[in-house]
């Protein structure tokens, strides 16, 4: 940048007036510097091979002796100087840069480490393994079946033909692609129309369609209810179903595996359950199932409406014609089947008031089982 003026005019004094220009302009722009790349590339444009420097250096040799060894010695005492004062500055731009390195990522390697949060089972969930815990130590194996069923498994093959008056006990989700494919036209003229199952009692006749007795399963799933929600009525649920065949059960059968089951759940071993009449299409004779109220021990209080009774669930003697529905001759078998509401269980055991909690996903609910 000073060559051109410098071929022009060969002088010692110009020269060393260039040299000072050259020397405050380092020494200012040096100060200045806060970047270690900057700082490299500066130190090129005053000292590299093609620095400001050099270029004063070469056009010194043009000058006249005397001269050229007065103006010769003081570029190359500022040169030394420059040298020195850049390497003194990009020494202690690396240090400072490497103490904020190490202030900025300091690990204290002793602090506790930050606990991971764990998430938990739902209260219907524990249940339910709760539940299908205490029927597998009874010889029970659990099944399952599809959610959206047939015509015939959830209403004709249990008893419950069309047109029956009993169909107004359960307000049924019709799907309405059932005449889309080819495949569902057949299925439909086979089993009827497709819904969303009402209960889980269909799942008895699927077993039963395909496996000889004697068995006993239970059958854990959620049902679908086309009805207006409340604090104790929901559009879906979980039902547990259960079914026992074999040649010669009894109600006294069922009172038993169902007396141990609630015993062993509510862990309370003297729990008592009382049987009365109800129907069912189904089964006959044909049960509910009251459990002796958990809160106030029969003394009455609100949850039981004063009546030392709690409903828990439906249940009978499989009727003959679903024994004839899936292919058994009736005269040989006889059984015990029954349907537990378990979000009912659930809100019993832990005293939860309304039914629409389990689906909220609030956290402040679910986080306290
Ligand atoms: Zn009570």
């Amino acid at each position: 940048m000073f060559a051109g003026r410098l071929r022009v005019r060969y002088n010692d004094e110009i020269m060393l007036d260039e040299l000072k220009k050259i020397e405050q302009s380092a020494r200012e722009k040096l100060a200045n510097m806060g970047d270690i790349d900057a700082t490299e590339v500066l130190k090129i444009q005053f000292l590299g091979r093609k620095g400001a420097l050099s270029l004063m250096l070469r056009a010194i040799k043009n000058l006249p002796e005397q001269e050229r060894i007065k103006t010769g010695s003081a570029a190359n005492r500022l040169r030394q100087e420059l040298e020195a004062a850049f390497d003194k500055k990009l020494a202690e731009l690396k240090k400072t840069n490497h103490e904020s390195v190490l202030q900025r990522e300091w690990i204290d390697v002793t602090r506790p480490g930050v606990k991971t949060p764990r998430g938990h089972l739902h209260p219907l969930t524990l249940v339910r393994r709760d539940a299908e815990a205490i029927f597998h130590s009874m010889g029970f194996v659990t099944v399952e079946g599809p959610e959206v069923e047939s015509e015939r498994y959830n209403f004709d093959a249990l008893n419950i033909p069309a047109n029956h008056p009993a169909r107004d006990m359960w307000d049924t989700f019709w799907l309405r692609s059932n005449q889309k494919s080819q495949k569902s036209k057949v299925k439909s003229q086979n089993d009827g129309r497709l819904l969303l199952r009402t209960h889980t009692s269909p799942v008895q006749i699927r077993y039963m369609e395909t496996h000889e007795p004697p068995f006993r399963i239970i059958a854990p799933g959620r049902v679908f209810r086309y009805e207006a929600t409340d604090a104790s009525h929901e559009i879906q649920f979980y039902q547990l179903e259960g079914l026992m065949v074999d040649r010669h059960v009894s109600i006294a059968n069922f009172k038993f595996v169902i007396q141990e089951f609630l015993r062993r759940l509510f862990r309370k071993q003297n729990l008592e359950i009382r049987l009365r009449p109800s129907y069912f299409p189904f089964v006959e004779p044909g049960f509910e199932v009251d459990v002796a109220c958990i809160v106030c021990n029969q003394k009455g209080c609100s949850v039981c409406k004063r009546s030392g009774w709690l409903e828990m669930m439906g249940a009978g003697m499989v009727h003959q014609k679903v024994f004839a529905a899936v292919g058994y001759v009736p005269a040989e078998w006889t059984g015990f089947a029954f349907g537990i509401g378990l979000d009912r269980v659930v809100m019993m055991k832990y005293n939860i008031p309304d039914i629409r909690l389990f689906h909220s996903g609030d956290l402040r609910f679910l986080k306290q089982f």
